[in-house]
């Protein structure tokens, strides 16, 4: 089985600044560091990480050749990542001031130029039962749905960053809905219907120190997370949503595949990074919390 991930690369450029510049401002950075970032990635990195065969399905630009090599050195298989040679590669640029306050900007660069041929010739090569995991930093992502599902692929969807038409456009053809809580809200609100009767068979809300929930089949169940000192909670998210569809396609069943995210999860929250500190299986069964 394997999972193929419609996903974002970006570079991350943090900058550590004295503080947030202001409008009009110029302002010297104190260290500049890069890393591999995008929600596509991270979780793509996770779920390779968690010992799925994961295929990444995206894009990097001119200046992004490195972060398909990194992924590739974290498990990824990369062969269905289009290298767009007139295109800058995704970049987030974030600021980040003594007091770890941050703020950011995004490009999306090549994640929206992924050519629907580097879609389907990755789609052509998957079979029944396999899993395509999507976010909302790429493009084409109900097209993508539609065919997966005719060809009985297990369709899963993170709804970040959140945007109330892009869920609902991938919605019907949905396995697997992930969100956090402030996500599950803000579906509420547009949809005027709660979580569990959106007629998607897998529900999960993380729900960040308090844990997650799963709703399925009219049932609602809790999961408490791992009692944990958080250092920093980005891409505690992706990681989960990445370990939890790898467990699943490693034929886990759900209450397991939760259990070993939360696991997941938990670590990377002590850790500072994203992708590139993201746990291998062998330490998150190592880990005593
Ligand atoms: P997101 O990063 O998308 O906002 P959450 O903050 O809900 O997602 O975190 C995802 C998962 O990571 C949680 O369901 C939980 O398993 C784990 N996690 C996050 N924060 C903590 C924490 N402070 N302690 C323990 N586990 C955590």
């Amino acid at each position: 089985m394997a999972i193929y991930n419609l996903g974002s690369i970006n570079a991350d450029f943090f900058y550590h600044v004295p503080h947030l510049p202001g409008p009009g401002e110029t302002l010297a950075a104190t260290k500049l560091t890069r890393g591999l970032g995008g929600k596509g990635a991270n979780m793509s990195v996770a779920a390779a990480r968690a010992g799925a065969h994961t295929v990444h399905v995206g894009a990097v630009g001119h200046d992004g050749h490195w972060a398909a090599d990194r992924m590739m050195e974290f498990g990824v298989d990369t062969r269905h990542i289009s290298k767009l040679p007139d295109t800058p590669n995704g970049q987030a640029h974030i600021y980040v001031d003594a007091g770890g306050e941050n703020s950011i900007v995004l490009f999306q660069g090549a994640n929206h130029q992924i050519p629907a041929e580097t879609i389907s010739a990755a789609l052509s090569e998957a079979s029944t039962g396999d899993t395509l995991l999507m976010q909302n930093e790429t493009k084409d992502q109900p097209e993508a749905a539609k065919i997966a599902r005719e060809l009985g692929l297990y369709v899963a969807y993170a709804a970040a960053p959140f945007e109330a038409e892009a869920v609902e456009a991938v919605l019907p053809h949905l396995d697997f809905l992930i969100l956090n809580e402030v996500e599950a809200e803000q579906l509420e609100e547009a949809t005027g219907k709660s979580p569990d009767v959106l007629g998607v068979t897998d529900v999960i809300i993380t729900l960040g120190a308090k844990g997650a929930r799963w709703l399925h089949e009219g049932q609602s169940r809790d999961f408490p997370a791992m009692p944990v000192t958080p250092v920093d909670t980005t891409g505690a998210g992706d990681t989960f949503t990445g370990y939890v569809l790898a467990a699943r396609d490693r034929g886990l069943p759900m209450e397991q595949a939760i259990a070993l995210a939360m696991r997941a999860g938990a670590l990377m929250v002590t850790r500072q990074g994203t992708a590139d500190v993201i746990p291998d299986l062998k330490e998150v069964d190592e880990a005593r919390f």
